[in-house]
């Protein structure tokens, strides 16, 4: 990546799972009771937010998780990001929550039936409001089956549970629009990094897209998602140290 790939762009969209935080979710649900650990990004990824929003960048996190969740996470740099949930399904942005997309009569005819199967490698259902997220050890065929008869439900298998929303509408694409029209900002204008299935829609609606796992998603730039760096702080020293050397 040079100097001349940034100058048009305004907004960095960053996924959090296997980009900001390390992959993998500790989930357990037993009967009533859901416990899961909440990660929270280290000091340097909040002094490197920090920065970039000093030199006028926008910041959006796209993720798959829920709001409450992203809030945890991110409570540190809150008042300079855009927080886009459950796979652009809506965005918070300084305590303001956009909706980008109703899902109700679409899932909830769907969520008793998943809740009914039984299958010893689902380890629980996580806590969202407009997609279903359902954390399993390994891929679960009566899962896909059941969404399969609704020709407008997608899942998507993203190593370590399923995403289940609207074929199509309830992308991570769909929130980059949304959050587009919001900022005042053209496709050109902005750079996304993701390393996952879910993040294809939103890298492909990006002027400079950058993979952080090749086997899942293509990008422009690969960011590679092993080694002693996570994605996006090699990305943000990578972006910091281009934009500082131009002013010199
Ligand atoms: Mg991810």
């Amino acid at each position: 990546m040079r100097r001349e790939d940034l100058k048009p762009i305004k907004m960095i969209v960053f996924d959090v799972d296997g980009v900001l935080v390390p992959r993998g979710t500790k989930i357990k649900q037993v009967g009533n009771r859901t416990t899961f650990t909440t990660k929270i990004i280290a000091r340097r990824q909040i002094e490197q937010i920090r920065e970039l929003s000093r030199r006028g960048i926008l910041i959006n996190i796209s993720s798959g998780r829920g709001l409450y969740m992203l809030q945890e996470m991110f409570r540190e740099v809150l008042p300079f990001v855009s927080l886009t949930y459950e796979n652009g399904s809506a965005t918070w942005y300084r305590g303001k929550i956009y909706q980008h997309i109703n899902s109700f009569e679409h899932l909830r005819n769907i969520f008793p039936k998943l809740k009914r199967v039984v299958n010893k490698n689902i380890k629980g259902f996580e806590p969202k409001e407009l997609i279903i997220t359902i954390h399993c050890k390994s891929p679960v065929k009566e899962i896909e089956k059941i969404v399969k008869k609704d020709k407008k439900l997608y899942t998507i298998w993203n190593g370590e549970a399923y995403d289940i929303g609207i074929k199509k509408d309830q992308t991570k694409a769909l929130g980059l629009r949304k959050v587009m029209k919001i900022f005042k900002l053209k496709k050109r204008n902005v750079l996304a990094i993701g390393d996952n299935h879910n993040d294809y829609e939103l890298l492909r609606g990006t002027g400079l897209p950058i993979s952080a796992d090749k086997s899942r998603v293509r990008g422009k730039f690969y960011v590679p998602l092993e080694g002693k760096f996570l994605p996006a702080d090699n990305l943000m020293r990578k972006i910091l140290s281009l934009l500082t050397s131009n002013q010199k």
